[in-house]
């Protein structure tokens, strides 16, 4: 049996029950094989892949916390310390009620391929819990926060494990977790990502994500001789990725025309009201259904069906495996050209594989949502430094970034004969780094 056989099969044993931890471990692996063929002896040696996908360490814990009438309640939380070869572990935290050990371990070894990529010196870990922000006032929102925070302090640091924002985890959440963090431990440091402009926060780190999807995009597809200017754009979701890709895709040129959450969606045939989305989502905290009540030219659907609009390029920015086979046919017979993944692995492996075979450029989302990271990196440095940079400094690094992570990628993929395979590009060019240290550093 191969050595990446042999791993892919001790995975399976070793974690049952955890299919999204498989999935990711499967698609990196299999992507791989040409380049652990080539160092097959000396990475077997060294237990390399047994290594690289087995956590350093797991933490479990539980959050007792008080509602508004005085009941208790206990939810699951998680950190996952993956892998800190090339740096101190970075990613974020999901409030989810889908959250458990199998979709944060997946989203963690995710994160160390795609921190890699961004060329910035950051390990990979992810967080979260099976709390649900959604419905909660703010006060039992704080108090939440807190409970958690009073644990995982005792597992984090501004240089050893700096979580950031995720799905249910925004500008609100790690501003309580700051504060608690701050006042239990006594200092005052950049231990989160995310945070408000007033207390350490960095421009750009709201829009970044999005903004960083639209980047590669745009690089992907110039790439290809395509201009984005002009191009029909789907997006799913409408959060902090969905809504900040939105803004940026307006900027170059594009038209986007539909978004959703998770009860239904809109098509909008002139266009997304950005400013319409960010008072329901931003501000005000509602449902979808209040978008069409103002706007004529939209329709509003329940479930899911973004996929079956018409579009040049189509944007997933909500959860993972939202984009199956059927939608990956849907989109090819509509003349889709590019995919990029805004959210993580929200295509599954089959359509990924389908869309790739039928001629679309994909970008996956170790690469294309790697602008959210690689600005919570950035905010990092301007806390060591106790400085802030302007919004067009830290904009212009993102930029810079996002077409490096592209040039590097489609370099990856060239040199190992997978000429525009920008999955495997993604995965060989983040591991190399990752590998070359871990081997550096000995058994460890
Ligand atoms: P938000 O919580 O801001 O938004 C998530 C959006 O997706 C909401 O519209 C939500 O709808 C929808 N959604 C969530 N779960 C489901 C589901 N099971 N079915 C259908 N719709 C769903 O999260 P973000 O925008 O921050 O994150 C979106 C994705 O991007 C995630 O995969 C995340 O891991 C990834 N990502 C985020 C980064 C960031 O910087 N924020 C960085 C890199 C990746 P509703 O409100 O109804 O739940």
């Amino acid at each position: 049996m191969s050595y990446v056989d042999e791993v892919l099969q001790n995975v399976i044993e070793k974690n049952p029950a955890q299919p999204e931890f498989h999935q990711a471990v499967k698609e990196v692996l299999e992507s791989l094989r040409p380049v652990i063929e080539e160092h097959e002896e000396e990475y077997r040696k060294n237990a390399l892949l047994e290594r690289i996908t087995t956590p350093e360490r797991q933490i479990l814990f539980r959050v007792p916390w008080v509602d508004d009438n005085g009941q208790v309640h206990v939810n699951n939380a998680y950190r996952v310390q993956f892998n800190s070869a090339i740096g101190p572990y970075k990613g974020g935290l999901r409030l989810h009620p889908s959250v458990n050990l199998g979709i944060i371990k997946f989203l963690g070894f995710e994160q160390i391929f795609k921190n890699s990529l961004t060329s910035l010196p950051i390990g990979g870990g992810k967080g979260g819990c099976d709390f649900d922000p959604k419905g909660k006032s703010d006060r039992e929102v704080m108090a939440f926060c807190q409970s958690f925070m009073t644990e995982l302090c005792k597992y984090i640091g501004a240089d050893t494990d700096v979580p950031a924002g995720d799905i249910g985890t925004g500008a609100r959440e790690i501003g309580y977790m700051f504060g608690q963090y701050k006042r239990i431990k006594g200092v005052y440091e950049g231990v989160l990502t995310g945070k408000g402009l007033t207390f350490g926060g960095s421009l750009v780190r709201t829009e970044a994500t999005g903004y960083g999807l639209l980047y590669i995009t745009e690089e992907m597809l110039k790439a290809n001789g395509i201009d984005i200017s002009g191009k029909t754009i789907a997006v799913s979701g409408a959060g902090n990725v969905a809504i900040y890709a939105i803004e940026k895709a307006y900027q170059l040129g594009a038209k986007p025309v539909t978004c959703s959450d998770s009860t239904g969606w809109i098509y909008d045939s002139e266009g997304i009201d950005l400013a319409l989305l960010k008072e329901i989502k931003e501000v005000k905290r509602q449902r979808l259904t209040e978008y069409v009540k103002v706007r004529p030219s939209a329709q509003y659907h329940e479930g899911k069906g973004v996929w079956t609009v018409k579009c040049d390029v189509a944007l997933p920015c909500a959860t993972q495996n939202e984009l199956d086979l059927k939608d990956a046919e849907t989109l090819v017979k509509n003349g889709c050209v590019a995919v990029a993944e805004g959210a993580n692995m929200p295509t599954t492996i089959e359509a990924t594989e389908y869309l790739q075979q039928n001629g679309v450029l994909f970008c996956p989302g170790k690469a294309a949502n790697a602008g959210g990271v690689a600005t919570s990196a950035l905010e990092m440095t301007q806390n060591s430094e106790r400085l802030s940079w302007s919004f067009e400094e830290v904009d212009g690094k993102l930029k810079e970034i996002m077409i490096n992570i592209f040039k590097n990628i489609d370099a990856a993929s060239k040199k190992y004969g997978m000429e525009k395979n920008y999955v495997a590009g993604a995965n060989i060019a983040g591991f190399l780094k990752v590998a070359e240290a871990m081997m550096a550093q000995g058994v460890c």
